[in-house]
């Protein structure tokens, strides 16, 4: 049986990615992490092939051309995609991939992807005071980005109702048992069938 597609956005800031990384820590064989591609420059710590393949944008808008890409879209001024053939594989082996993207790209791939069953879960904090001070605390990036990133949060808010599921990360423990749980039982919703 081809596996479905898991798909996580949620608010930058909102401890996403440590989110995920404590999910496969817990379960590594349960699940296939996409790794995508970005015109963004890498962060202190972070490494090509690990968090993202970091390319450059004209590198990238070959991948485009190319249909290399499964979904792409463009995040406070760099470009985000989904490498095609690593999903597809997985899928096909029978994989559940988790896809830690944004809602444009998120909607591409409910449109684009009829046939495979995908689940949509949104990762908030629990209010914007929070994740102003989450975005700060990381020291990543520049006030100016910082202030991009609230704006898009407050645009992303407008359709978070897209989302089959919301969880609040205030616990990482708490969020990513409730992350495994809400996949454990679409799994099992799914066997009975
Ligand atoms: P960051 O720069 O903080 O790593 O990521 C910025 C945003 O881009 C996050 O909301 C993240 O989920 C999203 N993102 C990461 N990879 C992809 C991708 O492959 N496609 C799309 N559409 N968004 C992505």
């Amino acid at each position: 049986m081809e596996g479905f597609i898991i798909i996580v956005s949620g608010f930058s800031g909102a401890g996403k990615g440590t989110l995920m990384k404590n999910l496969l820590e817990k379960y590594p064989e349960d699940y296939a992490l996409s790794i995508s591609a970005t015109s963004r420059k890498p962060r202190v710590g972070e490494k090509h092939g690990v968090e993202y393949f970091f390319i450059d944008r004209a590198n990238f808008e070959d991948m485009i051309k190319k249909n290399q890409l499964l979904e792409y879209a463009e995040y406070v001024g760099n470009y985000y995609g989904t490498p095609r053939r690593y999903v597809e594989n997985q899928l096909s082996m029978g994989k559940n991939v988790i896809l830690e993207i944004e809602m444009q790209g998120a909607m591409k791939i409910k449109r684009n992807m009829p046939d495979t069953k995908i689940i949509n879960i949104f990762v908030s904090t629990v209010d914007a005071v929070t994740l102003y001070g989450r975005l700060v605390g990381r020291g990543t990036e520049s006030i100016d980005v910082i202030k991009k990133r609230m704006d898009r949060a407050v645009e992303e808010s407008g359709i978070m109702e897209e989302y089959d599921y919301l969880i609040i990360n205030d616990d990482l423990e708490t969020a990513t048992t409730q992350l495994h749980d809400i996949i454990l039982n679409e799994r099992n919703g799914q066997a009975e069938l």
